[in-house]
C-alpha cells in the first residue's frame, strides 16, 4: 500500500477556472520533479513541505505543456497521508489531461476511484464515517444533508460510536476478570454492571438509529406523488410548486423513472414531486401503462397527495381509489380549484383519509400554497434530529445488528445466563459498531464503499 505513486484529476469534469492534477505515494514527489520545472529555485524535490512553487509542466522533450502552480505537502501531514503534490494549471479539459498523461508518463498510475481517500483512511487520516461524509459531502443536495455531511467529516459519528464501543470494552473487561479469578466470586456485581451498561449502549444506539429515517430522506430525498383522477389540476399544482420553491436539477439515482418527477428543497429537504398519468379503470392498453406506472409510483411514496377538485366535488371515483392506495404512504389531502367553490367541505375529504391533514389550495391563483408546503416540510419532520446523527442506510444496518446483539445480552441476563457467554453478544455489538468506524471492516467492505467515490476523489 502507497507503494506505487497515484495521479488522476481532482476537479470535476467541464470548464473551470483551474484544474488540478494530484499525486500521491512514496514517489508523489520523484514524479512531479519529472514534470514540473520551476521557475526559478530549487527543483520540487527540495522543496518544503506546505509550499506553493510557480512553474511550468513539460514534456521530457523540454515542450511546454501548461503554466502550473505545484503545492507540496509532505507525509504524514497531507490528506492522504502520504507525499502528496498538486499541480494547479488552466481549467480546460485537454490542458488538465495532458498534465495527467506527463505525470503518468513518468512513472505513476492512474487512481482508482476513491483511492486517494481510502489510503487516507488505511494511513489513520480518517475513520470510515468520516471518508462516507466526503462522498455524502461531494453529493449533498440541500444545506441540511450538507451541513449532516460535514458533522460526520469532523468526527461526531465517530466520537458517538467509540462512546459505546469504549463501554462495551470495559463491560467485556469485567467479565475477563471473573473468569480469570473465579475464586473472587465477581458475579454479582458485574451481572448489575452489564445490565446497566446494555441499557446505556441501547439507549445511544437507539437513538443513531432514529436518525437512520432521516439521514436516508436527507440523501435520497422525500417522495411525494401526486395523484389524482384526470383533470383535478395536478400538473398545475406540480408546475406552482416548482415554480415558486428552489428547484433541485440534478437527479437522485436510482429513483423512478417513466413518471414525470421534479426536484424542489421544502425546508431544507430535498423532495421529488412526480405527476402521475391520473387514476381510473381503463381498458385502452396505452393508458393502462400509465395506470400501472402510478400504481408503481405510489408503492415507492414516502408521501401523497390526494388531490381532488373542488369544482366537482369529492365523487365516488375519488373515493374509490382513495380506499386503494397502500398503506405505507402518509397522505395529505388536497382540496384545489379552490377559487371555483369556496364551500367545499374539507372536513368530507378529511374524512375518507382517515384524518389526514387537508389543505385547500388553488393551483391557478397560488391561494394555500405555502400551507402546502409547511405540511410536506412536516412530514419530513423526523428531521428534527441533530445532523450528527443522521447515519446512511450501510451504517444503519451495522448499528441495527449491534442493537440485536445488545438485546439479546439484555435478555440472557435476565434469564440467567453465565456472563461468559453473554459476553459473547457483547463482543458481536462491539464489532458491528467498529465497522461504521472501519476498525473491524473487511477488505470486502472497504470496496464496496470506496467504489461509490469517483476518481479522484
Ligand atoms: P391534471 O390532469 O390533474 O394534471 O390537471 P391539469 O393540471 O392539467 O388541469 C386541468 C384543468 O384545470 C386545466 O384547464 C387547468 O387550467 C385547470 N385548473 C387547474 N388548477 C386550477 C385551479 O386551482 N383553479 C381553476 N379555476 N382551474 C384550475
Ligand atoms: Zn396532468
Amino acid at each position: 500500500m502507497g507503494e506505487d505513486t497515484i495521479a488522476a484529476i481532482a476537479t470535476g469534469a467541464g470548464e473551470g477556472g483551474i484544474g488540478i492534477v494530484r499525486l500521491s505515494g512514496a514517489g508523489a514527489l520523484a514524479v512531479a520533479e519529472r514534470v514540473f520545472r520551476p521557475r526559478r529555485g530549487l527543483p520540487l524535490g527540495r522543496r518544503r513541505s506546505h509550499t506553493v512553487t510557480y512553474g511550468w509542466v513539460q514534456t521530457p522533450a523540454g515542450e511546454r505543456v501548461d503554466e502550473a502552480l505545484a503545492l507540496v505537502m509532505r507525509a504524514p501531514h497531507s490528506y492522504t497521508g502520504e507525499d502528496v503534490v498538486e499541480l494547479q494549471c488552466h481549467g480546460g479539459q485537454l490542458a488538465v489531461r495532458r498534465v495527467l498523461e506527463q505525470t503518468l508518463q513518468a512513472g505513476a498510475r492512474l487512481a482508482e476511484p476513491g483511492e486517494f481517500t481510502r489510503r487516507a483512511f488505511l494511513n489513520g487520516r480518517l475513520d470510515l464515517s468520516q471518508a462516507e461524509a466526503v462522498v455524502d459531502l461531494i453529493r449533498a443536495k440541500t444545506d441540511r444533508a450538507m451541513a449532516a455531511a460535514v458533522a460526520h467529516l469532523g468526527g461526531s459519528l465517530r466520537e458517538a460510536i467509540g462512546a459505546i464501543r469504549a463501554r462495551l470494552l470495559e463491560m467485556m473487561a469485567h467479565v475477563e476478570a471473573d473468569i480469570d479469578f473465579p475464586e473472587l466470586e465477581l458475579e454479582v456485581q458485574t451481572r448489575e454492571e452489564i445490565a446497566a451498561g446494555c441499557d446505556e449502549a441501547l439507549a445511544a444506539v437507539d437513538r443513531l438509529l432514529g436518525g437512520a429515517r432521516a439521514g436516508r430522506i436527507l440523501r435520497e430525498g422525500l417522495r411525494v406523488v401526486l395523484a389524482g383522477r384526470p383533470n383535478v389540476g395536478k400538473s398545475s399544482l406540480l408546475n406552482r410548486l416548482v415554480r415558486e420553491n428552489r428547484a433541485i436539477v440534478t437527479a437522485v439515482p436510482g429513483t423512478t423513472r417513466d413518471v414525470i418527477a421534479e426536484w424542489v428543497e421544502l425546508g431544507g429537504v430535498p423532495v421529488q414531486l412526480s405527476d402521475t398519468a391520473g387514476i381510473r379503470d381503463t381498458d385502452d392498453p396505452v393508458e393502462q401503462i400509465g395506470v400501472e406506472r402510478t400504481r408503481e409510483a405510489l408503492r415507492q411514496a414516502h408521501l401523497v397527495l390526494v388531490v381532488v377538485d373542488c369544482a366537482a366535488g369529492l365523487v365516488p371515483e375519488d373515493r374509490e381509489w382513495i380506499r386503494e392506495l397502500p398503506a405505507t404512504a402518509s397522505r395529505i389531502g388536497v382540496a384545489n380549484k379552490i377559487d371555483l367553490n369556496p364551500a367545499f367541505p374539507l372536513s368530507e375529504l378529511a374524512e375518507s383519509l382517515g384524518g389526514a391533514p387537508v389543505v385547500a389550495v388553488s393551483a391557478e391563483q397560488g391561494t394555500g400554497i405555502p400551507a402546502l408546503e409547511a405540511e410536506i416540510a412536516r412530514h419530513a419532520g423526523a428531521l428534527d434530529a441533530g445532523e450528527e446523527l443522521l447515519v446512511n442506510a450501510r451504517q444503519a444496518e451495522a448499528i441495527g445488528r449491534a442493537a440485536a446483539h445488545l438485546r439479546e445480552a439484555r435478555e440472557a441476563l435476565a434469564q440467567g445466563v453465565g456472563v461468559e457467554l453473554v459476553s459473547i453478544d457483547l463482543r458481536a455489538a462491539w464489532m458491528a459498531l467498529g465497522e461504521v468506524t472501519g476498525e473491524t471492516a473487511d477488505d470486502d467492505l472497504l470496496d464496496q464503499i470506496f467504489s461509490r467515490f469517483c476518481i479522484g476523489k
